[in-house]
């Protein structure tokens, strides 16, 4: 049987996060060690270990997952400007082997276009 990703136990409140948004499909959390003013982690509960393993009945759970970072984009007030980032595999740096998308702006990007979002180690 697979083990229980980290993710999973988040998911299962066997560990603590702070949670921004869920639903059904996903929840989306604050990252741990943040990257940047905003970075938040959506995660599908479905335990796909990463993009290049969904398969074609995910593809409509895929297109959730943007929508929710979006959303939360929105609700933190970066929806004019935030990067989203999915590490796949060893080699791109994924640490989590549980798909998630990286969401990650200045806290102040709506309100100071004048300034650009710098880049992240992620
Ligand atoms: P990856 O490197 O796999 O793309 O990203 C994994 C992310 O999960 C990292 O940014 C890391 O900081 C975050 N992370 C790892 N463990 C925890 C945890 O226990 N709680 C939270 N909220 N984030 C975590």
């Amino acid at each position: 049987m697979a083990e229980t990703t980290l993710f999973t136990r988040i998911i299962n409140r066997e560990i603590p996060a702070e949670i921004i948004y869920e639903d059904d499909l996903c929840i989306v959390i604050n990252d741990i060690s943040p990257q940047a003013p905003v970075h938040m982690l959506v995660i599908p509960r479905k335990p796909i270990a990463k993009l290049a393993d969904a398969g074609e009945d995910d593809k409509s759970l895929l297109g959730h997952l943007m929508w929710v970072a979006g959303e939360v984009a929105r609700q933190a007030g970066v929806a004019e400007s935030f990067r989203l980032v999915v590490n796949n595999g060893l080699g791109a740096g994924q640490t989590v082997f549980h798909l998630h998308l990286h969401v990650l702006a200045d806290s102040q990007a709506d309100s100071k276009s004048s300034e650009t979002f710098s880049e992240s180690n992620i």
